[in-house]
């Protein structure tokens, strides 16, 4: 069998080896990483730094690939030296390597420009794991970072050190930002957007020196000024690494020379990636790789005949909330360009067609890239546009402003950057049993760069796999079209503390009544009350801390721990109701007393004088727990569930949560509070107590599922405690906890709190009592305490809870 030595363990090196695989003859193949991972996806290092992945969540190929196509994987090891001649590989190691093919993908590095103090501590590159991590470590809130480079990978890491909470500044040495993407005006709207976010962003400036004794403490400009900065990062560009192949003999410009077959000057050495040159361009994006790889694998093995014949050019800014795409030639210039633009700047939505001979040239979307696959699809295609010249910045109303999925050929490209085409889904659809975009995107690997295509992939599930439709998820609203969990994911990510700034950078700056309160109750959730806090973003039952009415009248319900009163709340309970005339005074399904037709007027003067917490029974929060009488009256009774039930709401009550809670406790399993209907219940047995979870007895009747069953009353009720806040912070907003139990299942509810690691625990329960202590009764911010017993905030959790 021959000897394949491959030089580089990245995206490109690893893309054309499995292309490889597939054809025949098998190679024994050796591959060599300088890096110490896996092959990873590169891309996805900006959506690491700024903490919407894990670094372990980006691998490509895991060990167990390698293993299992036999390859021999050299970790660690930088090939030093290539003996084209005795065709042999030298480490760094000192071990040599025999080679009848060699395949050099050695990828490229960051290019330092001429800046004094670049060996400063404190001075970084983006370009690998490794660095990503470094910057992570120390990227802290309040830390001053300066990002040296206004293009694609600079304005990635700017906001990715942003989000960590960083004060950061871009310096770029052009006029505008991203100007090999972007024309003037683009590179306007775009900057406008970066320091929307809170970005400085300073043109024009060539840096000269990192300032600072040994550690990076500024930099300093050509003109004299300087900006402070604990945190340098370099992202001028990149040199693609040709080294080896200069060693080899190769004929290199700046990169390794190759021809359509991908073969360099030397008939046994090839190269592949970031480090060739073909035609005079050097390729610094995925989709060019892969399909480079392709056409390598195929004359490699012997099946010479595909040509690559380039790529067309094209770029997306990964920064969410931040739409940029750039494709093909934009500029004016040549002779016959018609140029067709639009621009908005109060929505920051500028686009911009170069048209040539009736085709597409080029485009530029900023602020808004929904069409970014029809224009790649009428570049790559060269489609005449003759037909379509009215609509070629807006579709034809009705039109889908996307692909017409159906009608695409099964060779098109529907994930540009990882080079998958329709035929590859419908392939994978079909034989593989893929059936969600999730198993999509393991299988395929589309949609797993920049996320662009993502609608077209769903389109295709949808169009093959007859049951995807009930699978889609559902974005909140149109107003800021993401599904709940991604923007909870997004809240926090990017450290998104209103609900107006949520709106404004990914959604449409308004929001509505269906969007702003579910956003209003996340970043309270996220942030453990520590937010900003947009009181018109609430329902008007949050506005004025009662519920109305149908006859516009409010109705009072003050809190009754565990439906336990006593004499003197009673009188006062009842001097109110006479003094401001309440119609009716009910007793409710709860155990509480509700005070129905008050107008609204008397709120706060009610409020004061009853000198009672609010029950919380207007809005989506902690309502109440119901309580048996228990061991202390009922001859059956086993444990203390009024205890138990006043304990509970002690904990829990003035929390908000996705959708009302009503809890239960009772003293045996006769259930008498039936609290195996309610969303928490504590049911006493003999020697134990259960916790159920999930349960119904309103619209829906459901009985709850057995969360855990435990020994003390403190085990049961922190295993209550960690129900409610896992469901606070998983379920979407208007998710009653019996819908959240069957979505996720009682297994995985059980796995992630009462049985999750004890970490998990205690980050859930430190979240909890945090909450807890910025919470506060909604009834103390409407009137100044009147009355002795008014508002009497409860202890802190601490005192009461471990
Ligand atoms: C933060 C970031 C974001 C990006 N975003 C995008 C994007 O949105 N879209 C897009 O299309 N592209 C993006 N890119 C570019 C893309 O990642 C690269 O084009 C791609 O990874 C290049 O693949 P490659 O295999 O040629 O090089 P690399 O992935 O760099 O792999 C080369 C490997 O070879 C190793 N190596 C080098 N020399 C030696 C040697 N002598 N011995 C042993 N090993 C060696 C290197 O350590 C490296 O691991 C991004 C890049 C970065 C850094
Ligand atoms: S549930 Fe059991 S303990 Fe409670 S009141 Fe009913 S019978 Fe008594």
């Amino acid at each position: 069998m021959q000897k394949l030595v491959v030089v580089g363990n990245g995206m490109a090196g690893v893309a054309c080896v499995e292309q490889i695989l597939k054809h025949a003859p098998k190679f024994e193949i050796t591959i060599f990483g300088e890096e110490t991972h896996v092959n990873y996806n590169r891309i996805l290092l900006s959506a690491v730094l700024a903490g919407e992945k894990g670094a372990d969540e980006i691998a490509l190929n895991p060990l167990e690939w390698y293993r299992q196509n036999g390859i021999q994987l050299r970790l660690g090891i930088r090939i030093s030296e290539v003996d084209a001649a005795s065709k042999t590989v030298r480490g760094d190691d000192g071990s040599v390597t025999g080679f009848d093919k060699l395949l050099v993908a050695t990828g490229s590095s960051p290019l330092i420009p001429p800046i004094d103090g670049v060996q400063k501590e404190g001075v970084f590159v983006f370009r690998n794991l490794d660095d990503t991590r470094a910057l992570l470590q120390r990227a802290e809130r309040g830390v001053k970072a300066v990002v040296i480079g206004g293009g694609l990978l600079g304005l990635e890491a700017a906001r990715g050190l942003q989000v960590r909470g960083c004060e950061v500044t871009v310096v770029h040495l052009m006029d505008t930002l991203m100007e090999r993407q972007l024309d003037y005006t683009g590179g306007g709207f775009l900057k406008a957007k970066m320091e929307s976010l809170g970005l400085k962003v300073l043109l024009e400036r060539n840096t000269k020196a990192i300032l600072g004794n040994g550690k990076a403490e500024g930099v300093t400009f050509a003109d004299g000024q300087s900006v402070e900065a604990e945190i340098v990062v370099i992202a001028v560009g990149i040199r693609p690494n040709v080294e080896l192949g200069r060693k080899a003999g190769l004929r290199v410009n700046r990169g390794i020379v190759v021809n359509d077959y991908m073969e360099t000057s030397h008939p046994d050495i090839y190269a592949v990636g970031e480090c060739v040159e073909h035609n005079g361009i050097c390729y610094g994006l995925v989709a060019p790789l892969l399909e480079q790889g392709k056409v390598l694998a195929a004359t490699i093995t012997g099946n010479k005949g595909p040509r690559y014949e380039g790529s067309v050019m094209a770029a997306k800014l990964k920064i969410m909330g931040v739409d940029v795409f750039s494709a093909g030639d934009f500029s004016e210039k040549a002779l016959g360009t018609d140029v067709v633009r639009y621009e908005d700047p109060a929505l920051g939505v500028y686009k911009k067609l170069t048209v040539r001979d009736g085709k597409l040239a080029g485009a530029i979307l900023v602020g808004e890239t929904n069409d970014s696959a029809r224009y790649m699809e009428w570049l790559r295609g060269q489609t005449d546009l003759t037909a379509q010249r009215r609509q070629l910045l807006f579709p034809a109303p009705g039109e889908d402003s996307g692909l017409d999925i159906a009608e695409m050929p099964d060779t098109k490209v529907v994930c540009g950057c990882m080079g998958v085409t329709k035929g590859a889904i419908i392939e994978a659809i079909h034989q593989k049993g893929v059936n969600t975009l999730a198993q999509l995107k393991e299988c395929t690997r589309a949609s797993t760069g920049c996320g662009s295509c993502t609608e077209h992939c769903q389109q295709l599930l949808k169009a093959v796999v007859p049951e995807f439709e009930e699978e889609q998820e559902k974005v909140l609203c149109p107003c800021i079209p993401f599904t709940q969990e991604k923007l909870r994911e997004i809240l926090r990510s990017q450290r998104i503390r209103s609900v107006q700034e949520a709106l404004e950078i990914y959604g449409n700056g308004q929001g509505c009544e269906v969007c702003k309160p579910a956003l209003s109750y996340m970043v309270d959730m996220l942030w453990c009350g520590d937010h900003d806090e947009d009181r018109s973003a609430r329902f008007i039952n949050d506005r004025v801390h009662a519920n109305i009415q149908k006859d516009g009248t409010f109705s009072v319900v003050p809190r009754i721990r565990g439906g336990v009163t006593s004499a003197k709340e009673l009188r006062r309970i009842a001097d109110v109701a006479e003094k401001y005339r309440v119609p009716m005074v009910k007793i409710t399904g709860s155990q509480r007393i509700d005070l129905l037709g008050v107008k609204k007027a008397d709120l706060p003067k009610i409020w004061a004088e009853l000198g009672m917490p609010s029950g919380q029974a207007y809005t989506k929060g902690v309502r109440m727990v119901k309580t048996c009488v228990g061991t202390d009256f009922c001859r059956f009774g086993v444990q203390d569930s009024t205890r138990a039930g006043i304990e509970l709401e002690r904990r829990l009550e003035h929390l908000y949560t996705p959708h009302k809670v009503k809890m239960g406790a009772v003293g045996c399993p006769r259930n008498c509070a039936e609290a195996t209907v309610k969303d928490i219940g504590l049911v006493g047995q003999e020697g134990t107590w259960q916790v159920v979870v999930g349960g119904a007895a309103g619209k829906k009747v459901r009985k709850a599922d057995l969360l855990i069953t435990v020994e003390s009353m403190e085990e049961a009720l922190q295993a209550a405690t960690l129900f409610f806040q896992y469901y606070r912070e998983n379920a979407n907003y208007l998710e009653r906890t019996y819908d959240f139990v069957e979505r996720v299942s009682i297994e995985k509810v059980r796995r992630d709190t009462v049985y999750a690691p004890l970490a998990v625990q205690q980050g859930l329960r430190e979240r909890l009592r945090k909450s807890k202590r910025l919470a506060r009764d909604a009834w103390l911010e409407g009137a100044e305490p009147r009355h002795p017993t008014q508002f009497v905030q409860i202890e802190p959790l601490e005192k009461v809870y471990q």
